[in-house]
């Protein structure tokens, strides 16, 4: 079955990873801007680190016709830095129009601190003022929950924030429904032991359905599967779910997020595919 992996960070994993990837079917991935494993010196290393995202990635991933999007931003464990992280949103505007930029993430909270806050709500006022679709990282174990919800107070007192364009990501049993109950898509971030495993996010499937919901990998520095959607998908086979509802779970919702963005290109169909290069009597090159 085809799938798109949401949210993982390619820049972490060898280019064996993507093959594994096409392997087992994989259409597309979006790369959200992260954490590099250290703090950045200087507002320089993010724009190399976006040149990596919007130049590197995409044509490392077009070789094993993977296409690849991409989100700006400082992350919120760098956003405690808030000089810097003023630098990096002043400069954020040079790169979104580049083909692949879906919007501003993964911004969010780490350790719900005010510094990580106001340059949160920075993040909301860039991506109000330029029209772009936001991805957000909630925070991890003891955190997630206070978290979730402060995250979601704040986008809710700005009014021009609309739900249905924003993703609230690494959502869990605790979290999910509240993302959901108040307009929002949300996400589940598949981890072998961390977050969730693949078999508790069919039973959060089981208890939530199917709507303006997706699964990921985060496939990032740390101990995680670049295939966990695959194996979400095993899961959900095993369970006897139906093809449509993975297949919606695992591709149509990803896409239909996506297609809100303002740069967004549609994919050539299967049967334009089929016959253009007969049509046009060339050799069939991949797309
Ligand atoms: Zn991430």
């Amino acid at each position: 079955m085809d799938y798109i992996d949401p949210h993982i960070h390619m820049i972490s994993r060898v280019t064996d990873d993507y093959h594994r990837m096409a392997q087992c079917g994989c259409a597309a991935i979006s790369e959200p801007a992260f954490w590099a494993g250290f703090d950045r010196g200087s507002v320089e290393g993010f724009r190399d680190y976006f040149r990596h995202l919007t130049e590197v990635e995409p044509k490392r991933a077009a070789q094993f016709n993977i296409k690849h999007y991409s989100w700006l931003c400082i992350n919120a464990k760098e956003a405690e830095n808030v000089s810097l992280s003023r630098e990096v949103i002043a400069m954020i505007p040079e790169f979104l129009n580049r083909p692949g930029v879906l919007g501003i993430g993964e911004i969010g909270l780490n350790k719900n601190t005010k510094n990580e806050a106001t340059i949160f709500q920075e993040h909301v006022d860039l991506a109000m003022k330029t029209d772009e679709l936001i991805l957000i990282h909630t925070p991890h174990l003891e955190d997630k929950y206070m978290g979730t919800r402060m995250i979601i107070d704040m986008l809710k007192g700005d009014s021009r924030v609309k739900p249905e364009r924003v993703l609230i990501d690494h959502v869990e049993e605790h979290t999910v429904r509240h993302a959901l109950d108040n307009g929002f898509w949300c996400a589940m971030t598949l981890y072998p032991t961390t977050k969730c495993t693949p078999a508790r996010a069919a039973d959060i499937i089981e208890m939530v359905g199917t709507e303006r919901i997706m699964a990921n990998s985060a496939g990032d520095w740390g101990k995680s599967d670049p295939l966990a959607v695959p194996e979400l998908i095993q899961e959900m086979k095993r369970r006897g779910h139906p093809e449509a509802s993975i297949k919606k779970l695992v591709y149509d919702n990803p896409l239909a997020f996506w297609r809100q963005s303002q740069r967004w290109q549609e994919w050539p169909t299967e049967s334009v595919k089929a016959e253009a290069p007969v049509a046009k009597g060339k050799k069939a090159v991949a797309v």
